[in-house]
């Protein structure tokens, strides 16, 4: 079996959360909606698995909402920017797809959208001091990039935003798109002073197709459309249940696992020191997640990703470019000024909970079995 490296992406479903999965689809089939007893059963077993997972995040249950992935997420927060009256937003230029994407059309209704500089992977204080002005009605910053596990400074830049909102007469919203930090770092939501975040199932050993939604203040949320009225009229829609009961074993496994950081770091640190040694290029800064790690060879990405696959690992190329059109990764990795970053050449390895060091030593021989061969 080859070795998975690719853990940013998604990631393997835990056996107990696959087994709750199917415990709940069979015994908690009923809408949440419905009236009757088997409706009852769900909605009693669905505000057990919100308040769970609430507790797992340090969250009040009902600041938690359920959509059908963190795209979904955050899609719904940053539409409803469209209720408001148009203003700007400050956000950055290494937003995952899910959050730029949202820029045209919020533009396309008047809004303004600033980019702040984000160098060696974070904004600069004195830059948002600048740029603060009272046209400014939301601030959207993720808090750790998918690309190369930069670490935002989101709970600085909510300290910041406060401090000049006692100027304005009005809310200055922070979004933080948090997927990659769930589990894998320390962020928290209370501390961070966020008032919306988004979180991703799959990316921490839950199923597909859902997502999370964290609002500090829900009562004034309003979404573009409540639909069906469902998650108290914030997210229209059936519950995903079997999902939602899924991602509570799975996220609760990981909280269990005091120690997953520490041989994340560990995995992290001695793969930094051998690319190092072999002459390749560290694209994540010092600071960053431990799960992630981004580094520049001497070969197309596209290439040496295949080489890497035929020796048994599964990695990210860490670049969609196919043609001579800027890649993801590029744009990303310019963004934040990575010293002689090369995205065409990038390499992204993502890790697991369980990923091991026998893995990261195993991967380190297959690099250099390659090495000077080009
Ligand atoms: N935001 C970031 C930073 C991500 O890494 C991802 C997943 O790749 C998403 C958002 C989208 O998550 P989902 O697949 O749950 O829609």
């Amino acid at each position: 079996m080859p070795v998975y490296f690719d853990n940013a992406s998604t990631t393997l479903i835990s056996p107990n959360a696959l087994k709750e999965y199917e415990n709940t689809a069979l015994h908690y089939w009923g809408n949440p909606s419905s009236i009757h007893s088997f409706g009852s059963e769900a909605k009693k077993k669905l505000e057990d698995e919100r308040s769970k997972i609430a507790d797992l995040l340090g969250i009040k249950s009902n600041q938690l909402y359920f959509t059908s992935g963190a795209t979904e997420s955050i899609s719904l927060f940053l539409t409803s920017l469209l209720w408001h009256e148009k203003g700007e937003i400050l956000t950055t230029k290494i937003e995952h797809e899910a959050v730029s994407s949202l820029f045209p059309i919020l533009k396309n209704y008047g809004w303004k959208i600033t980019y702040l500089k984000t160098k060696g992977g974070k904004t600069d204080s004195n830059e948002l001091k600048e740029k603060l002005n009272p046209d400014v009605r939301a601030v959207v910053v993720m808090s750790v990039n998918n690309v190369n596990g930069a670490l935002l400074p989101v709970k600085e830049i909510n300290d910041q935003i406060r401090e000049y909102e006692k100027s304005i007469n009005h809310k200055i919203l922070l979004f933080s798109d948090s997927v990659q930090a769930l589990g894998k770092t320390g962020f928290s939501l209370t501390e961070s002073g966020v008032d919306g975040a988004s979180f991703s199932s799959h990316k921490i050993n839950g199923p597909r197709g859902l997502g999370l939604l964290y609002l500090k203040n829900s009562a004034s949320f309003r979404p573009v459309a409540a639909a069906g009225g469902q998650e108290k009229g914030k997210r229209g829609g059936t519950e995903n249940l079997p999902a939602i009961a899924a991602m509570r074993v799975a996220l609760s496994e990981w909280m269990e696992d005091t120690e997953r950081e520490k041989r994340a770091k560990q995995i992290n640190s001695y793969l930094r020191e051998e690319l190092k040694k072999e002459g390749f290029r560290i694209n994540s800064p010092e600071d960053a997640s431990p799960f992630i790690l981004n580094f520049s060879g001497f070969l197309p990405s596209e290439v040496y990703t295949r080489i890497l696959r035929d020796n048994g690992f599964a990695v990210s190329s860490g670049s969609a470019c196919s043609n001579n059109a800027k890649g993801k990764t590029e744009v990303i990795l310019e963004a934040m000024g990575i010293k002689n970053a090369d995205g065409k050449k990038a390499i992204r390895v993502s890790f697991d909970r369980s990923s091991t060091l026998q893995e990261a030593e195993d991967f380190i021989k297959v690099i250099r079995k390659n090495n000077g061969k080009h």
